[in-house]
């Protein structure tokens, strides 16, 4: 199909073209002298990504699945107790790992739509008074949901609860896309992946680990080979790896980086992708549909999941938006198939971007029948854009302007 294909799942995100013609590079010796000129500042620049002083970042080739894995398999010991809240589908394949890894997982399941709970947390921690429990898992942004969590919160309910379990947070479509504050939350091991928020492919698993993580990797008896963080520590000390690693992915990695963090800077992506969700989520009520998060406290900036109407099929939509006009939504998975449909609004995005996202599901929900009215979305988006724009120049609204040049009349959007 001619023109560009428009990427609307939540990851793999869109690559800039520039982190693509980055990685086209000649293959290189990993072993020379020259190499830690290009990991030793990836390392220091991705602290600052998860915004962290003393914590260690290591980069494993892998997918975020492999970044879960390493995160438990290094810290901690066959039949551990770990307290997990389950609330889609992501947050339920991060348990099932832990269980297949042999760890004892206590669930808090919760209504998908809705996310942790530190109350929860905080009460089965204070009845836990021996200590059994050893970690706490949270998904920060819940992809299959559109459910972000309040991360410091569970930080705060652990606290309140006195309790001395390490604070596990999956980051994977959160981290360089929405705050997120290692040191500050006093996370102790959280879980990014390269295609999201870091505007990468697939293929590199982030995991950083807080100095209590790294004293309890030296007691963890988790079997690990690929994922140890021992092995890694040697030789990422001196800018290497303990096998090759994915060459043209550190070179898309540097470029990215100096995108995010030298030229956009991190809060500036942070309030863009704020901006960027309003828009959408002002369409989905322009439709008159329903979000899947519940209420306004769950709603995630990366990723809008929108329920479609009784007797339609969420899978239907994306279909015809991928058939007919060359975009892919995100499917609903599991609990959620076909009930929900998502726009990825995270990585590499504009305004202009985001409306042409709504503006084929707007097509794409009229094809098979959904009664909404064709543009209403995308005008609730664009005088969401607008306004925003208006307000950070400091300029008059569209309302305002139009009030002042024709007293009289009223300006519809
Ligand atoms: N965690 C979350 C929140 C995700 O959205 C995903 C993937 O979409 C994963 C973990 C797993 O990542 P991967 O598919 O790279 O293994």
């Amino acid at each position: 199909m001619a023109g560009r294909h428009f990427l609307f799942v939540p990851g793999p995100t869109n690559v800039p073209d520039r982190v693509t013609r980055a990685m086209m590079v000649a293959m290189e010796d990993h072993r020379s002298s020259k190499f830690p000129e290009l990991t030793l500042p990836l390392f220091r620049d991705l602290k600052k990504v998860f915004k962290t002083a003393e914590g260690q970042v290591f980069i494993f080739p892998s997918a975020g699945t492999g970044a879960w894995e390493a995160s438990l398999c290094n810290t901690l010991s066959p039949g551990d107790k770990v307290l997990a809240s389950r609330f889609g589908q992501f947050s339920h394949l991060w348990i099932d790992l832990a269980q297949r890894l042999g760890l004892d997982v206590q669930i808090l399941e919760e209504e998908w739509g809705t996310g942790v709970k530190p109350d929860k947390v905080e009460s089965v921690l204070r009845a836990d008074k021996s200590h059994q429990i050893k970690a706490v898992l949270a998904v920060q942004n819940e992809t299959a949901t559109g459910v972000t969590s309040d991360i410091e919160a569970v930080r705060k309910a652990m606290d309140a609860a006195g309790h001395p379990a390490m604070l596990y947070v999956d980051g994977v479509s959160s981290i360089a896309s929405i705050e997120f504050q290692m040191d500050e939350w006093r996370v102790d091991l959280a879980v990014a992946g390269s295609q999201k928020g870091l505007m990468l492919p697939a293929g590199l698993g982030f995991v950083c680990a807080s100095p209590r993580a790294l004293a309890a990797y030296k007691t963890a008896e988790l079997k690990r080979v690929y994922f140890d963080f021992g092995d890694m520590m040697k030789a990422n000390a001196t800018g290497y790896f303990p096998y090759t690693p994915a060459l043209p992915m550190l070179y898309g990695l540097r470029e990215a980086l100096i995108m995010l963090l030298e030229e956009e800077k991190l809060q500036h992506v942070f309030e863009r992708h704020h901006v960027l969700a309003s828009g959408v989520r002002a369409a989905v009520k322009a439709w008159g549909l329903q979000l899947c998060a519940t209420e306004p406290q769950w709603y995630s900036d990366t990723v809008t999941a929108i329920v479609v109407p009784p007797g339609f099929n969420g899978a239907d939509v994306i279909d015809a938006a991928f058939r007919r006009y060359n975009l892919s939504l995100g499917a609903g998975l599991s609990q959620v198939a076909g009930k929900v449909f998502r726009i990825g609004h995270l990585g590499d995005l504009n305004d202009l971007m985001v409306l042409g996202a709504i503006a084929g599901a707007e097509m794409a929900m009229r094809d098979i029948g959904i009664e909404i009215q064709l543009g209403s979305g995308v005008a609730a988006a664009q005088a969401h854009f607008r306004s925003t724009i208006m307000a950070k120049e400091k300029k008059p609204t569209d309302q305002e302007h139009f009030a002042q040049l024709h007293p009289e009349g009223v300006l519809n959007d």
